[in-house]
């Protein structure tokens, strides 16, 4: 695996590949890599001859200066960990490189990108994302690139950016790697107490919590989610938003006798900030 700091490097390495056709396939993480990341480097060495693994902490989507100085950075584990799952080329520019002097740019999505994250964190927090998933497809030129749906409302900002802004990329997502307990992995998750761990897997237990109560006859969002509510206070987790949502234009839902729903999760445990999404299919359920 060839680690790559330069845009034009990396244009001079995979100028060749894409003129002989080969199918270059981007994985965008921010680094301390797990077994979420992994998953996608995976999927992205089965369908791609060149996977590309790009690992920039991007400045630009943090709304909390204190998050970015906490955020866990170890490059040389992450290469060692890209190169195990197959990756070929380890993209880590520096941010002068991302934004240089004079950078004056912004993607903003609007739409899907207004609501859940984007009202809790502020309209920063995807402008920065769209930007850089934006500068990325642009450096890359990747045919496809694969998303968690750990970050559901993310993967609809970046399908939509890629729609409006004509990108010629596929966007392909994949499913959330959880911990045994069904906590959603995340590179947040070390930030978390031993006690403060064990309590965070009541945010996966609310979510299946919502799906039982859906399952057991509820079609009323707010009385479907009532009980979670009570299993995350029990654990002292601190709710930023639980709510039904359309999947596809995360608009909320009042109740869900129509197509599938997605239950949609903030919450802070102690001071982590953990997402997490499920799929609830009155149908299915
Ligand atoms: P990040 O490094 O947090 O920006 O994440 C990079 C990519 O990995 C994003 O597409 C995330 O949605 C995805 N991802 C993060 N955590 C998980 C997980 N637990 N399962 C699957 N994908 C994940």
């Amino acid at each position: 695996m060839l680690t790559i700091r330069t845009v034009a490097e990396l244009r001079a390495h995979l100028a060749p590949r894409r003129r002989a056709e080969h199918r270059i396939g981007l994985v965008a993480t921010m680094g301390a890599l797990h077994a979420g990341h992994l998953s996608l480097i995976a999927h992205a060495r089965g369908e791609c001859d060149v996977v590309v693994v790009s690992l920039f902490v991007n400045p630009r989507q943090f709304d909390d200066a204190g998050d970015l100085t906490a955020y866990p950075r170890d490059e040389a584990r992450d290469a060692e960990l890209a190169a195990a799952e197959g990756a070929d080329v380890l993209f880590a520019p520096g941010v002068e490189e991302v934004y240089p002097p004079g950078f004056a740019t912004t993607v903003s999505v609007g739409g899907p990108s207004e609501r859940l994250e984007g009202a809790h964190r502020g309209a920063a927090h995807f402008q920065g994302v769209a930007t850089v998933v934006c500068k990325l497809l642009n450096m890359v030129g990747p045919d496809v690139a694969y998303f968690g749906r750990k970050d559901h409302q993310q993967t609809v900002v970046v399908a939509r950016m890629v729609r409006d802004l004509d990108i010629p990329t596929d966007i392909e997502v994949l499913p959330t790697v959880r911990d045994a307990d069904g906590l959603a992995l995340s590179s947040r998750n070390a930030r978390l107490s031993t006690d403060e761990r064990e309590r965070a897997a009541a945010v996966p237990r609310a979510l299946q919590n919502v799906l039982e109560t859906v399952a057991g006859g509820e079609r009323d969002a707010a009385a479907a989610t009532a009980p979670a509510r009570a299993v995350l206070a029990d654990a002292g987790a601190q709710v930023e938003y639980l709510e039904l949502v359309d999947p596809d234009t995360l608009a909320p839902l009042d109740r869900i006798d129509g197509g599938p729903a997605l239950a949609v999760l903030a919450a802070r445990v102690g001071a982590v900030r953990l997402i997490d999404n499920l799929l609830i299919d009155p149908k299915v359920n």
